[in-house]
């Protein structure tokens, strides 16, 4: 573990996860909006593991975005959001979308090893497992907030004093 800024880190990861969509989907188009707590100064984690689960959050929200894109024919603004915030001793890194959500039966399983709900060759459904098991390795939570037809808000959740 090393001292991080988590804006630095998640500012960095959001132009990799940009770039490697975009490599993939040219005609990705997407309004992102940042919104970084200046007042978080640096917190001990392990930067490249830390900036996988943001890579993998982002791009599933990139993704999300696009297939709602696809099915919508009024003008849909795709549009992901990076926030972190920080409470007493508590950290947030927030990725959220407004993607198509999540269904309720679909849910409970997006945390398990290759669960996925994307087309083969798209999706290896270790993206979110891998998360899951990173934040937990820094005592720290992945939730899920989702509502259909309306997105989704996932949320690093660390501990200040667990760091
Ligand atoms: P993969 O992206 O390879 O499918 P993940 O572990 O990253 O694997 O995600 C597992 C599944 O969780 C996805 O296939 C999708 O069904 C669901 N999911 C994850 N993030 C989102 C999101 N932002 N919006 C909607 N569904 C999501
Ligand atoms: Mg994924």
């Amino acid at each position: 573990k090393e001292p991080t800024d988590i804006n630095k880190l998640a500012d960095e990861y959001l132009r990799l996860a940009y770039h490697g969509f975009r490599a993939k989907d040219k005609s990705f188009n997407a309004t992102i909006v940042t919104d970084f707590d200046e007042t978080i100064g640096t917190t001990n984690l392990i930067p490249q593991d830390m900036g996988r689960v943001i890579l993998n959050l982002i791009t599933n929200a990139f993704y999300a975005v696009t297939e709602k894109k696809k099915s919508s024919m009024e003008n849909f603004e795709p549009t992901v959001t990076i926030k972190t915030q920080k409470s007493e001793n508590h950290l947030e890194i927030i990725v959220k979308d407004n993607g198509n959500g999540i269904p309720k039966n679909v849910v409970d399983k997006i945390f398990q090893p290759f669960f996925t709900t994307k087309p083969t060759g798209q999706g290896t459904g270790l993206g979110l497992s891998l998360s899951y098991d990173i934040v937990k390795a820094h005592h720290g939570d992945l939730k899920v907030k989702t509502k259909e037809k309306e997105g989704s808000e996932f949320i690093i959740c660390l501990t200040d004093n667990k760091l």
